[in-house]
């Protein structure tokens, strides 16, 4: 990740081309919060023009979601330039403990199950499991020596999801894959990088390259898709692959569902990584799917985002939950803890992980 805050920004001709891609954006309608926006309030506060104190609050008004970065023809890295601006200028100590309770499992996850049943007004679609994925999964599931998959677990999967981990092993074992499970693994770090904390961030990477160098996989995956953005894009990992992919390379038999199904596009997945094509040709196989409008359209999670601005979250949810219903979908696919947490009962049809979607396909 380059630092350099000047060199990152002459990049930037203010085209607009970014706009469209941006859910920020498109729910306020207020150019100071576009992407092009907040890097003219950064440049400003760079070069002294507005004092940080004006500026700085714009700086929260983006979920990382990586939108603008695909479609900017200048090749313009604007998490980079989010992600330093608010280490200079962003910084919020309430947001750190809060991340640093929930990453570290400092907070027993019960405690975010009773702040989440305040924050969600429908019925919470998640429960926190009793035992973490981690503490309970095996380092090694024996495939058919198709390739060695280290499995990111990350740590809303690890506490939240342990279902989506545990499908992803027998899925991947199934395609062929010998999957290793190292119980030392811990959160990405994203979740650090987004609100400034970088030397918080780089020990955590440190501490988690330690642990993947030492094992040397044929590939990295994760359920998580922010988790594999941050070890690709920040840890410089070229062999971190979806599991949609690998499937598709693997040679284990899947059979077909008759359920009519939709795709949601978890935005790191498909904006940071490239990943679009590979669920939906899983999805046309195996089950009766159809394309529903907008697809691409951000959830309204974004992390820590959601707390932070709930009027644009909750905003953007509603609208994708009128396109989940236009679809006729009888049950959402996408491959996200977040967008799943976040949509959960209030999707008008039960949401999958692609792992458990596919773990029933095997069967
Ligand atoms: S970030 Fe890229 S797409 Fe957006 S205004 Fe700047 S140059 Fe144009
Ligand atoms: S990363 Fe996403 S939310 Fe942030 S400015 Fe770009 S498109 Fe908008």
């Amino acid at each position: 990740m380059s630092t350099n805050l000047s060199d990152l920004l002459k990049v930037c001709a203010g085209c607009g081309s970014c706009l469209s891609s941006c859910p920020v954006y498109l729910t306020l309608r207020d150019e100071t919060y576009s992407p092009r926006g907040k890097i003219a309030v950064i440049q400003a506060m760079e070069e002294g023009r507005i004092p940080p104190v004006e500026g700085a609050p714009v700086l929260s008004y983006c979920s990382l979601c990586g939108g603008c970065e695909s479609v900017c023809p200048n090749g313009i890295r604007t998490l980079d330039i989010f992600a330093e601006a608010r280490s200079r200028w962003g910084r919020s100590l309430l947001k750190k403990a809060l991340v640093a309770g929930f990453a570290r499992g400092i907070f027993p996850a019960h405690l975010f199950t009773s702040l989440g049943a305040l924050f969600f007004p429908e019925k919470l679609p998640f429960r926190p499991s009793l035992k973490p994925f981690l503490s309970r999964a095996e380092e090694f599931y024996p495939g058919a020596g198709r390739g060695r998959v280290l499995l990111f677990v990350g740590c809303l999967t690890n506490r939240f999801f342990p279902n989506h981990a545990e499908a992803a092993v027998r899925v991947l074992s199934h395609s062929g894959y010998d999957v290793l499970v190292p119980k030392g693994q811990i959160c990405c770090g994203f979740p650090y990088l987004s609100l400034g904390e970088k030397e918080e961030f780089r020990k955590i990477m440190a501490h988690n390259r330690r642990i993947i160098d030492s094992l040397k996989p044929d590939f990295i995956t994760s359920t998580c898709p922010t988790g594999m953005t941050t070890l690709r894009r920040f840890y410089g990992y070229e062999n971190v692959r979806d599991l949609a992919s690998l499937v598709l390379q693997g040679k284990g038999n899947f059979n077909k569902i008759p359920l009519r199904t939709a795709w949601h596009d978890p935005c790191h997945l498909k904006k940071e990584l490239g990943i679009w094509s590979q669920p939906r040709e899983l999805l046309s196989s195996l089950s009766s799917f159809k394309e529903m409008e907008r697809p691409e359209l951000c959830c309204g999670f974004g992390g820590s985002f959601s707390l932070s601005h709930p009027e644009i979250s909750f905003s953007l949810r509603k609208e994708k939950r009128k396109y989940i219903k236009e679809s006729g979908a009888e049950v959402l696919i996408t491959a996200c803890p977040g967008c799943i947490m976040f949509l959960g009962s209030f999707s008008p049809v039960p949401s999958l992980h692609l792992s458990e979607f596919l773990l029933r396909a095997m069967k």
